[in-house]
């Protein structure tokens, strides 16, 4: 996968540093980069903070936010066909290997041996909690699974030991898919394709894009690292 684009551009500082702009545009202003109104702001990430956050330490994505009313992020983001939470999902599954130690799911990462677990823990809370509220059947439905998690009887210590261990279970799908990124290209790569994906997610050039950005003030931030 390589989506090559020539507006993001990269360089190598002298300690090292691998420096990534994905847009080279730097505006002042507040509006909405897609419908250019002035209201309900929000912040957006070309390149992901999943990712960027967990990015190696030795790379600097620069210029990556800017502002989106939030009607037009929420569509980009979730009700697009090919929205962002579904390039990610498609970038999960194609950068993460496959093992039977993992489940992926809609790019959520899960330890399978974990998997059983977490299903007991979401019963056990309401079981322990709400249990004479809920409803018959779905008692009936917790209860067998909860009595097949501890293979017979348990009791309200059972529950609230489960409850309190540790659920720091799933895994980061988006560290995962970072550390499968391979060198410098591949990261320039991986950070273009996001890009891509922007502009058309939000049906504008690139061409377009800079112009708005520059005309009608979109704002593009340094994203900073230490
Ligand atoms: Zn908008
Ligand atoms: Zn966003």
């Amino acid at each position: 996968m390589s989506i090559q684009s020539n507006s993001v551009r990269s360089r190598v500082t002298n300690n090292g540093t691998v420096v990534i702009k994905v847009f080279p545009v730097r505006a002042q202003g507040e509006v909405c980069i897609k419908c250019l109104k002035d209201t309900e702001k929000s912040i957006h990430h070309v390149v992901p903070s999943i990712y960027t956050k967990v990015l190696l330490p030795n790379v600097v994505i620069t210029h990556n936010t800017f502002n989106m009313c939030c009607a037009c992020h929420h569509d980009y983001e979730y009700d697009i066909t090919n929205s962002a939470h579904k390039y990610r999902a498609e970038l999960a599954e194609l950068y993460i290997p496959k093992s039977p130690d993992y489940l992926l799911n809609n790019g959520v990462l899960m330890r399978s041996c974990h998997q059983k677990l977490h299903k007991a823990q979401l019963y056990a809370l309401p079981m322990y909690k709400h249990r004479n509220v809920l409803p018959e059947d779905v008692r009936t439905q917790f209860n067998a699974f909860l009595r097949d998690f501890f293979e017979g009887d348990y009791t309200d210590e059972d529950l609230r030991k489960l409850l309190n261990k540790s659920s720091n279970y799933p895994i980061k799908a988006g560290e995962m898919v970072v550390r499968q990124l391979r060198g410098q290209q591949q990261l320039i790569d991986f950070c273009a394709g996001w890009k891509a994906h922007f502009l058309s997610g939000i049906g504008l050039t690139e061409k377009e894009a800079i112009k708005r950005g520059l005309k009608k003030g979109c704002r593009f931030v340094d994203y900073g690292y230490p």
